[in-house]
Order: structure tokens, then sequence, then C-alpha cells
């Protein structure tokens, strides 16, 4: 089973409650088998009786994890229960035990991850688009706004995130060719620098797809560190903002420094948000799909965060993820700009 390359997590996990306030779904069900702990726990039940993985309980919980890594990230010894998680559902898939939710999900986004669409042309830069963009347009408009000022040409080409979100759900078999058929198209566009604008894209592009062994013949950037490296003149100050950390940026990506670099540039003034800085309050960004499968948590966790807002309803709140900034303009008051949508506004 995937679960078995994780024996050294699952024996540090199973009776450690060191990073039980990390886990964002945790912090607003109140339940035990939402905490890494109970996680492993459950887990190693199964290592030693592995009928058990067909427990519809445990199957839940497995799928209802928000997934940040923050508990990996702060970990003093950096144990992978964010891993270990993902190992479950890919050990849930091959079994043949996925619960209709998630099948009916994983068959929406298996048809969103066809092969990549790439307008013409010959720049070597390619901006990559994906279904989110039709939640959050004005991402791409602040986008195409800052490359418009810089005079920096471009192309546009469909990303991988249903691809991604079809590897997190522990769909490998099906991530992978989408992934392969991405690299395919993008060599054959002749590009030489990506840049994604979801922090789930540049992860699956650094991360995912080295993992899996498919090869890019281009480079990667997140929109902060393509923005920031124009070195572009802003008429305003972003002044004093809240910036909620992005899990993939952060967690899955060793505090990824562009995102501080453009702050920094836009004149952004960042005060600490909440009531520290290890945990998540991206609404379960890091599980990618987790407002499609489980809305009510994700409600929740946006809750979660409106209520540790200095001033809900005026304060300057900045993310990375366009995922979180739907997320949290859709179920609360708070004023949430993405990092591009910031820049823009300051030109
Ligand atoms: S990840 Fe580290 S802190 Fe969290 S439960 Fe495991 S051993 Fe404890």
């Amino acid at each position: 089973m995937n679960i078995d390359k994780f024996t050294d997590t699952i024996k540090a996990c199973r009776f450690c409650f060191m990073c039980r306030h990390l886990s964002g779904v945790g912090n607003v069900t109140f339940r035990e088998c939402d905490t890494p702990r109970v996680r492993a726990a459950m887990i190693d039940g199964i290592t030693r009786n592995p009928s058990e993985i067909s427990n519809a309980d445990f199957i839940r919980t497995v799928y209802s994890s928000d997934l940040s890594a923050a508990c990996r990230f702060h970990c003093v010894n950096h144990f992978d229960e964010n891993g270990l998680n993902l190992a479950a559902r890919r050990d849930i898939v091959e079994a043949g035990l996925v619960p209709g939710d998630v099948s009916k999900l994983a068959a929406r986004l298996k048809e969103r991850a066809q092969a990549p669409k790439i307008s013409g042309g010959k720049e070597e830069v390619l901006y990559l688009v994906d279904f989110l963009d039709d939640e959050v347009p004005s991402e791409a408009e602040a986008f195409h706004k800052i490359m418009k000022k810089a005079k920096a040409k471009f192309r546009v080409a469909e990303g991988c995130l249903a691809a991604k979100a079809l590897r997190i759900l522990g769909f490998d078999s099906e991530a992978k060719p989408a992934f392969e058929a991405f690299a395919h198209a993008v060599k054959a566009s002749g590009a030489k620098l990506l840049v994604a604008s979801d922090p789930a894209v540049y992860d699956a592009l650094k991360n995912d797809f080295p993992d899996l062994g498919v090869k890019l013949s281009a480079k990667v950037a997140h929109s902060s560190e393509f923005i920031s490296s124009l070195k572009l003149k802003y008429a305003k100050k972003a002044g004093k903002v809240y910036y909620l950390e992005s899990d993939f940026l952060k967690n899955y990506n060793d505090s990824y420094k562009y995102p501080k670099v453009l702050l920094k540039q836009i004149g952004a003034e960042c005060v600490p948000f909440g009531t520290n800085s290890e945990e998540s309050y991206t609404c379960g960004e890091g599980a990618v799909v987790l407002n499609e499968l489980r809305p009510k948590i994700v409600e929740d966790m946006a809750k979660y965060v409106e209520a540790r807002a200095d001033n809900p309803e005026t304060d300057k709140i900045v993310v990375a993820s366009p995922y979180t900034r739907a997320r949290l303009s859709q179920n609360t008051k708070l004023k949430v700009s993405t990092l591009v949508e910031l820049a823009a506004s300051c030109l």
C-alpha cells in the first residue's frame, strides 16, 4: 500500500498533539478525527488490519482534510502527515473504494483535464489560465493591465489545475497523462517560461511533474516572481495590508519569496493576521477542490478567517491564491484581493 512508505510518520504522529491547532478543518469541525494525530492513528490501524480501509467514516475523513501542509512545515522533524493523507487517498482509489461524491467530482475534472489550448504567436512567455478564472475574472484582467504597462508580450495557455486536482484526490494514473499532454503542448509551442497565477498550478509544475517523471521544456514562475522581475514603477503605495500566506507557496515550496518581494515593490506594509503565523488561512487551498467536496466546511473556514480580522469590513486582505480570494469573497464581508490585483491597483 502507498501508506506503507510513511511508517516513520505514522509512528511519530499517532501519539502527538503538537500540531493539532494547524488543522484548518479540525479548527471548524472540532472533531478529533480531523487532526493529524487521529488521522495517523486511524491509518496505523489500517496497516494492522488493511480491510479497515473500506470504513466509510475513515474515507470521509481522509477526503475532508484541507492538506495545507502547515503541520509538515512547522513540525520540528517535518514528519509528512500531509503526504500520508495523499497516500491514503491513492490507496482508496487503487482499492476501488472511491465514494460517490469524489467519483462525480473526479469525472468532471477528467473532462476539464483535456489537452491544453495555447493561443497562437511566438511569444516565449505563456500565461496560464484555468477554470478558477471564471470565478475570479479580475485576476487575469489585472495581469493583462500590468503587462500592458510593462509592454511585455505573452501568450495565453490553459493550465493544468484540473489534473492537479485529480492528483490531490488520489487519481495519479489519470493526472499523469494530462500532465504529459500539457508538457508536450508546451514543448510544441516553443515557450520558454510558464507564468502561473494559481499557486496550485505553480506547485504542480514545480513538484508534481518531476515527481511523476514528466519533463517540462520551459522554466516556471508564479505571477509574483514574473511581475516583480519587471521592476515596474508604481504610482501608488499599497499601504497597510494583511497578507495571508498561500499553502502551496509557503508550505509546499519552502516559503517561496516572491510574494513578499512584490509586496515590498508596491509599498505594502504587511501587518500580522490572526493569533499566530503558523496557521493556514486559505480555506483549503491545499486540497484544491475542497469547496466542491465539502462546501459547508469551507464556508466555516472562511468565517473562521473573518472572525480573526481586526476590522472585517475595512481591513485590506491580500492572498496569493485565486481559490482563497473566491472563497473569502463568497462567504465573508472581508475586502480581499490577490497579489496581482493589488499590484495592478497601484499602477
Ligand atoms: S506532523 Fe509533527 S507535530 Fe504534527 S502530529 Fe506529526 S509529529 Fe506531531
